[in-house]
């Protein structure tokens, strides 16, 4: 089947095309996906325009309607979404119907939030003037999402653009179009008016670049690489209009295990945040901070339940890690294995390519010990199954290795003293932390970003994410 982009609500047509496969068997081709040029960016800002004004006065309570129905669809449909999602990008299917149930969740939540648009009426310090504080929608949005999460990620940054009255020129990865597409369409059938929501599909290189250089877009949502988003915020600042713009970037998670920590509890935590969905997850434990006395039986203990992981096809109910998403990706990983040898750090555990019956990306989580944490696997994010044990002293050098990161989206920590899971929780550099879970699975419906480079602007999700969605206007009225 083919797949083209989405304007206006109708399917454009004119663009070149991709093909794209199953990583779990790539002779299965999913279809073949529009790669937009930069004139059908145009006439996708062109349609995000026209539909602006009738959008953004819009009763609160239409937008609920809309993005309600398309959640009670996302999650009637929750299964098909999540084979869909399973078989473009690789996560597990319970992985797959969890995160279309999410989006689901999400459309939900921000449905609610179009009905609790708010202002205020404040006294001036001046006799005889009123000041209204208001918020309005910022205009035409640009988001621009990864492949790793292709239909959570675009619901939590399109939901709340269309709440708040925005229209959307929308662009998910290249790698996994597919969801999103049908995303696209559940929200276009819930009764969004043409235009509001566009699709673009193609290279980052393009049709990213084009959004950015575009002038009729006023923001940009970003979600990927940091190198992508550093390139991304430059081209915001230097465009004429300056454009607002959110990034969310990578992360080299820690997770903390101390002496004092319940074995299975940690190493359970690590090993779903390590390794599940395959490791290409931005809240991915990737470095696990472990002191001397629990160190050993940590590392035994991992080895034993990695070991014991089953490795296939997403698309087996029993898989529960699926392969990487390509070619490219299981290179980086590869080279990042030889990269840690290279540095001296014991390979422990896993690390082979595997060739099962299917032609796909499989590759055994590998587990790397006697990891310094200046070593580059130590220090740049791998968005694979690849993790790194840092042994430490105690909790004091645990915590400055932890915050020893141009990172800082999640950290977490196993323990059972209340006095050291406050004292990280308060102190580890981080936008999320967890204790006694994994640093990756988080809540819909509330806050989601970090600090350093990991976020740049606004927080995510929960109702803060109106601060990115919304321009404040204050008024003075004199009577
Ligand atoms: P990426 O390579 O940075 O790509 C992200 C998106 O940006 C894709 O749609 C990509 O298009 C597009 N893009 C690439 N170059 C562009 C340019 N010059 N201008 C405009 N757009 C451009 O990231 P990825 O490999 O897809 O995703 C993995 C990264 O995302 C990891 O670093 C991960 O940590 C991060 N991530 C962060 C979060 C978070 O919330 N913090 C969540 C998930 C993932 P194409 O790829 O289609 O060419």
């Amino acid at each position: 089947m083919h797949y083209s982009n989405i304007i206006g609500g109708d399917a454009a047509s004119g663009d070149g095309s991709v093909e794209n496969v199953n990583p779990s068997d790539t002779r299965d081709v999913i279809g073949t996906f529009a790669r937009a040029r930069p004139e059908t960016v145009d006439a996708a800002v062109v349609a995000a325009r026209a539909a602006l004004p009738r959008w953004s006065t819009s009763t609160p309570g239409e937008r609920h309607d809309i993005l309600r129905r398309a959640s009670d669809e996302v999650l009637s449909r929750k299964d098909e979404l999540g084979r869909a999602l399973s078989r473009e990008e690789g996560k597990t299917l319970a992985e797959g119907v969890g995160e279309a149930v999410r989006a689901g969740q999400v459309l939900a939540f921000f449905a609610g939030e179009a009905l609790r648009q708010t202002g205020e009426l404040v006294p001036s310090v001046r006799p005889e003037v009123e000041v209204a504080i208001t918020r309005e929608a910022m205009g035409v949005v640009g988001i621009i999402t990864p492949w790793n999460f292709p239909i959570a990620i675009p619901a939590w940054k399109i939901a709340p653009a269309l709440a708040w009255g925005n229209t959307v020129v929308f662009k998910p990865a290249e790698l996994a179009p597919h969801s999103a597409w049908l995303l696209v369409e559940i929200l276009n059938r819930a009764g969004l008016p043409e235009g509001v929501l566009n699709l673009v599909m193609g290279q980052g290189r393009q049709v990213g670049q084009a959004m950015i250089d575009h002038p009729g877009i006023e923001a940009i949502s970003f979600t990927g690489s940091v190198a992508t988003g550093r390139g991304i915020a430059a081209g915001c600042v230097a465009a004429t209009p300056m454009k607002k713009v959110q990034l969310e970037m990578g992360g080299k998670n820690p997770f903390v295990v101390l002496d004092d920590a319940d074995l299975d509890t940690a190493v359970e935590a690590a090993v779903q945040g390590a390794f599940f969905s395959t490791g290409q997850r931005c809240t991915a434990s990737s470095r696990l901070i472990v002191t001397e006395e629990i160190h050993d039986r940590f590392v035994a203990a991992m080895r034993d339940r990695i070991a014991a992981l089953r490795i296939g096809n997403a698309l087996e109910p029993e898989t529960e890690i699926g392969p990487v998403v390509d070619e490219s990706q299981l290179a980086t990983n590869e080279k990042y294995l030889a990269i840690g040898r290279g540095e001296g750090a014991t390979l422990a555990q896993g690390g082979r390519r595997l060739n099962l019956d299917a032609p796909g990306f499989y590759l055994e989580p590998a587990l790397f010990t006697e990891v310094r944490n200046d070593m580059r696997i130590a220090r740049e994010e791998i968005f694979g199954p690849v993790a790194a044990v840092i042994r430490v002293k105690d909790y004091e050098e645990a915590l400055d290795v932890a915050n020893d990161t141009e990172f800082g989206l999640s950290a977490g920590i196993a323990t059972t003293s209340l006095k050291h899971a406050t004292h990280f929780r308060r102190h580890a550099e981080a936008g999320m932390v967890m204790v006694n879970l994994p640093t990756a699975g988080v809540d819909y419906h509330v806050p989601f970003g970090g600090r350093k480079a990991s976020s740049y602007g606004p927080r995510e999700q929960g109702a803060l994410a109106r601060e990115f969605y919304t321009i404040v206007k204050t008024a003075y009225v004199a009577s």
